[in-house]
């Protein structure tokens, strides 16, 4: 059975292959919505960052020289508040009141906090501690400079980059389109979740965590509804999918005879890659793809749904954003109880992870197989159990991926 990495490395073998110049497109967004895009430009500093030599300290800027013996008494010649800097000369003996963020009048070359000074008069002040050449103070450019780029392309806009972003006059931003991914939610037992389950009927979850996943990896969902497990209904949903960047199609693709997705698939000329995969939830996942359309058919058990997404979908829907990092969210941990390995299957599993001692100590979740929303609601990780015989033991390290 294919491993879990060279279906991966089939995906996105298939993504590099239909990349073309341009097929992604690019949107200018408003500043305030591009959290979490992916930025299509480099954005170079408009200035120096800080713009002047600015203080970091409300007190005096002295220069650093007079301080050397102290307490000492300097003359106060003026004020350079934010906003309105002191058109003044600071001489050796003298100084001047300083605020937070305001520029440092010229001959200055310290800034000490007026927690340490004692003010005796209007224009005289006690100062009890020396400071360092330097001290209580940014110089100009010593973040940035005119002209550097701070944020490259490809990078995903964090809250750091959208205050750079602001800081840089960037009142809109390049960044990627959203793919469109249509979800199909496949099964004759589905019921929408405003709907009383009769008996043998289960309501549709798979629709909804699919929507969010999608929404987080950066993608638009189209939800496209319940397909029936019947080739005329099942058609016509997935003709629709096909106009989007990815389809999703959850249920329907096990051994079952109502298992009828593949052949529509088949009939629609998806050409498939794979339909089975080494991992435990997820082995029936299945990859095509048909003109600019990636093509996916998810197991319905709810976390095999989960899982699956994330470790096929997820990536895809990244490389189709241009992201520098398509990889998923991996910690390391220290097992804490062992955990049954499967020669067959590598396993992702509900588990729970604490931070104690200075590092990750995980361990199995209680679950009740791939259909246990619960379990996985009560756990707070996926740990990964690679593909091998035997028992992994507590102490050795393993991968996991945050759920929470
Ligand atoms: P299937 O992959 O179609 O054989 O479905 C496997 C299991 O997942 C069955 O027990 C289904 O009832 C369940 N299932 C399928 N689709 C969904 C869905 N959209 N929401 C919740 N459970 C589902
Ligand atoms: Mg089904």
């Amino acid at each position: 059975m294919l491993a879990i990495e060279r279906g991966l490395e089939i995906v996105m073998s298939v993504a590099k292959a239909k990349d073309r110049p341009g097929r992604m497109a690019v949107e200018s967004v408003p500043l305030s919505e591009s959290m979490s895009r992916i930025l299509r430009e480099d954005i170079v500093s408009d200035a120096d960052s800080p713009r002047f030599d600015k203080a970091i300290r409300d007190g005096f800027a002295v220069h650093f020289e007079d301080l050397a013996q102290v307490p000492v008494v300097l003359e106060v010649i003026g004020e350079s508040r934010a906003g309105a800097g002191a058109d003044i000369i600071v001489d050796r003996g003298q100084c001047c009141e300083i605020m937070t963020g305001a520029p440092l009048p010229a001959g200055a070359n310290a800034v000490i906090m007026v927690e340490n000074t004692e003010r005796l008069s209007p224009n005289s002040v006690r100062l009890l501690k020396s400071v360092r050449e330097n001290e209580g103070l940014l110089r100009r450019g010593a973040e940035a400079q005119e002209g550097e780029t701070i944020l490259k392309v490809g990078r995903r806009i964090g809250l750091a980059d959208l205050g750079l972003l602001a800081g840089s006059g960037k009142s809109s931003v390049t960044v990627s389109a959203k793919p469109s991914v249509a979800i199909i939610a496949t099964g004759d037992e589905l019921v929408e979740v405003h709907e009383n389950p009769r008996p043998g009927q289960i309501r549709n979850s798979n629709s909804y965590t699919l929507y969010s996943q999608v929404l987080e990896a950066g993608g638009a969902p189209v939800l496209l509804g319940i397909g029936r497990d019947n080739l005329q209904d099942l058609r016509s949903k997935i003709q629709r999918g096909l106009q989007d960047d990815v389809l999703l199609v959850s249920g329907g693709v096990s051994m079952g005879k109502y298992d009828l997705v593949e052949a529509v698939f088949a009939e629609f000329g998806v050409e498939v890659l794979f339909d089975k995969i080494a991992m435990k939830p997820g082995k029936p996942t299945v990859f095509g793809h048909r003109g600019d359309t990636y093509v996916f058919g998810l197991p319905g058990n709810p976390i095999s749904t989960i899982v699956s997404f994330h470790v096929f979908v997820r990536p895809l829907i990244l490389f189709l954003l241009k992201a520098e990092n398509t990889k998923p969210k991996m910690l390391e941990a220290e097992l804490e109880a062992p955990a049954k390995c499967d020669p067959e299957r590598a396993a992702l599993i509900p588990a729970l992870v604490r931070f104690e001692r200075g590092q990750y100590r995980i361990a199995t979740a209680p679950w009740k197989g791939s259909s246990d929303l619960v379990g996985l609601a009560r756990a707070n990780a996926l740990i990964v159990i690679p593909r091998r015989a035997g028992v992994l033991e507590p102490g050795e390290t393993v991968q996991f991926l945050p759920m929470e």
